[in-house]
């Protein structure tokens, strides 16, 4: 938690990177606080189209927006799908298409200092990515499938590729997200990692003990770990990743989480992690 701070703007509770602020980023985490929408009442859903209804989400998206003082920036968000697909947007062009309709994919990176970026979750790991030098800018979502996909590497790679990024310059910030405390996932996941992984022993736990490979079939993964190792492996320097290590089931009277309000069943909101340049 060291670098992040709970902040209260506009009527909503944050959590805020004070690195990225400092090198010139907005930047923010959002909670339950501070909505219009009945899940339960007065919930700040960000995301959940298909059980909320459109104007709810348009509010709190709006709200947040003045929460962060930029209500005239359009805000880009993704039809995410558990994917590495990265999105790029680098024109005017790509900028108002995406706006109309969310490209589908997993991150979004952009080298434009107009816009924000968004990406929603309810457990899944999102990641705030900046860079120090050019302002380009990143968000990513990292749920299992996508993590196991390589999704933050490969966005790292794009802003290489094709935003002219150093790794070295970037700053990156890891919100809030199911845990290694609360995150048991079968041994079939397991084994998918190990396929593609040579460090997976790293990343599982046995009754939620980090760092020791399960025996019995009760596997805690550590999906942050995950992440910061392949943003390691990206060329970030270590001390350039930060992580607010809170997670979405502890603290659930705070965020919301899919699993533990069993979204397959309830409704469940989606919390927003969002970043721009300051200008
Ligand atoms: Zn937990």
């Amino acid at each position: 938690m060291d670098h992040f701070n709970f902040r209260q703007a506009g009527g909503l509770e944050l959590l805020v990177s004070a690195t990225l602020e400092a090198s010139g980023f907005i930047n923010a985490f959002t909670t339950r606080q501070g909505g219009v929408s009945p899940l339960p009442a007065g919930t700040l859903n960000l995301g959940n189209f298909s059980q909320d209804d459109h104007l709810n989400i348009n509010e709190n998206r709006r709200r947040l927006k003045v929460a962060l003082d930029h209500n005239e920036r359009p805000l880009l968000t993704l039809q995410q799908i558990h994917s590495a697909d990265v999105h790029r947007v680098t024109t005017p062009e790509d900028a108002a298409r995406a706006s109309l309709e969310p490209p589908i994919g997993d991150a979004l990176v952009t080298s434009r200092r107009d816009l924000l970026l968004g990406v929603q979750t309810a457990d899944c790991l999102p990641i705030l990515i900046a860079d120090r030098r050019t302002g380009a800018t990143a968000v990513v979502h990292a749920g299992w499938r996508g993590t196991l996909a390589g999704i933050a590497r490969r966005t790292v790679e794009e802003m290489r590729e094709r935003l002219d990024s150093s790794p070295a310059d970037l700053l990156a910030a890891i919100g809030p997200a199911i845990g290694p405390c609360c995150f048991e996932v079968g041994y079939e996941v397991v084994e998918q990692f190990r396929t593609v992984w040579s460090h997976t022993a790293e990343l599982i736990s046995q009754s939620g003990q980090v760092h020791n490979p399960g025996q019995d079939g009760r596997v805690h993964l550590d999906l942050s770990l995950a992440n910061r190792l392949q943003l390691r492996e990206a060329g970030l320097p270590d001390t350039s990743i930060e992580d607010c290590n809170l997670c979405t089931i502890c603290h659930n009277h705070r965020f919301f989480s899919y699993r533990f309000e069993n979204g397959a069943v309830n409704p469940v909101g989606r919390m927003m992690g969002v970043i721009g340049w300051r200008e």
